[in-house]
């Protein structure tokens, strides 16, 4: 068996294990090998320094680096699973969303069977923007913010 980092095509880095490097690459061709995380096909081998050489530091840095990064991925997954994928219409639908809080519509209201002035958890909204729209946003005191990654729901990711 042989470990190796892998990347995805959304930055991911993993670790996977095959029988031998032609194990991987013929899986890899296949699109049979899928990050984790994303589970983008489109793998390759992550440009690592090799452990032996590296200092102490600066190996424990690298893989620092390596679990901030997962970290950051699987809050982004558990944010994504939370919210609606809109795609284009964000910015139309994040002006809705706010509307609806705003004057209490028909999105508030309880999903108990006996209704409390709770307003109903409601669900967040991922989708495409442009830089200026999404300032346009933040400027009319809608919050929206930046993903560290390329939504795994993008069709051309
Ligand atoms: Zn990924």
């Amino acid at each position: 068996m042989i470990v190796f980092d892998l990347r995805c095509g959304n930055n991911h880095v993993f670790e996977a294990w095959f029988g031998s490097t032609e194990d991987y690459e013929g899986q890899s061709a296949r699109g049979l090998v899928a990050c984790p995380i994303c589970d983008d096909r489109v793998v390759e081998k992550a440009v690592m320094a090799p452990a032996i050489g590296l200092k102490g530091n600066q190996q424990a840095h690298h893989l620092a680096r390596k679990e901030e990064l997962r970290t950051l991925a699987l809050m982004q997954a558990e944010l994504e699973s939370r919210c609606d994928y809109v795609g284009d219409r964000f910015v139309d639908e994040a002006r809705r969303l706010h509307a609806g809080r705003s004057s209490g519509g028909p999105d508030r209201t309880c999903p108990n069977e006996t209704p409390c002035s709770e307003p109903a958890p409601q669900r967040g909204i991922i989708g495409e923007a442009t830089i200026g729209a999404a300032l346009d946003l933040i400027a009319e005191g809608i919050a929206v913010a930046p993903l560290p990654f390329r939504s795994r729901h993008r069709a051309d990711a």
